[in-house]
């Protein structure tokens, strides 16, 4: 959830938070990194480093000079399926050419990310229906960002995405097998109608590890670097050796 504040979840009122609570491995102290951007945020987030080391420091994609291996270039030589289904089309880099299997993309500037959304969680859902559940899938929802920067973070309008992004991240969990381990995490907070510097506000982030099985446990700490590590572990697959993360399970 692009933008989504840990303060948020409690304050949004959405009785999913309590169920996620309940079942996960979790911390609402969690880290991003500099500059608390979508995009390198988003870089770091798949290739386990710094912006300073990817190169990726603004919303607009740059081929990576020293290029250091994704999550969906791991996934793939690993010999494992994966998806991308997302409304924020610069995401559309995250994965290098013939690594990823299956990518749906609507638009949130042209829908309005309250209607990009679901439309993109209806079209998962068709798509895990049809052809299963991939080894791994990248859901991104971009409306608690979009409400965040027209309306300010913390205000009645971003709670009210906040929990309306929860009520479709509920929509698909209650679709899957019990074996899934859901990760529900932000690339960076927010304040006043902004992001982007290191205060608290946008540094910090919300990063859950659930599944109905688990008992409910705090993370002492958890880095946005240390997302992809821990998919390549659940998913039995090496960590790539320049990744700067560690697995949180
Ligand atoms: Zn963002």
């Amino acid at each position: 959830m692009d933008g989504m504040r840990p303060d948020g979840l409690a304050a949004c009122g959405n009785p999913f938070v309590n169920e996620l609570q309940a079942h996960s491995h979790y911390t609402l102290h969690g880290a991003t990194v500099m500059p608390s951007v979508t995009l390198p945020c988003h870089f770091s987030l798949f290739h386990s480093v710094t912006p300073q080391r990817h190169g990726i420091l603004t919303n607009t994609y740059v081929p990576q000079v020293r290029p250091v291996q994704g999550l969906f270039e791991v996934l793939h030589s690993g010999g494992k399926t994966s998806a991308m289904f997302y409304n924020w089309e610069e995401l559309r880099d995250l994965a290098r050419p013939d690594n990823i299997t299956y990518a749906c993309f609507a638009s949130g500037h042209q829908f309005g990310y309250e209607k990009a959304n679901p439309i993109i969680v209806d079209n998962l859902l068709r798509y895990f229906a049809t052809y299963g559940q991939p080894d791994f899938t990248f859901l991104y929802l971009g409306w608690t960002d979009e409400a965040g920067h027209g309306f300010g973070w913390m205000t009645p309008e971003y709670l009210r995405s906040v929990s309306g992004s929860l009520d479709s991240v509920k929509k698909v969990v209650d679709s899957l097998g019990n074996d899934t381990l859901v990760m529900l995490t932000a690339d960076h907070g927010g304040h006043d109608r902004s992001h982007g510097t290191e205060m608290a506000e946008d540094m910090v982030i919300p990063v859950f590890l659930y599944n109905r099985g688990l008992v409910s446990a705090e993370l002492p700490t958890a880095s946005i670097l240390d997302l992809a590590p821990t998919t390549a572990t659940v998913l039995g697959v090496p960590a790539d050796h320049e990744w700067e993360g560690k697995s949180l399970l």
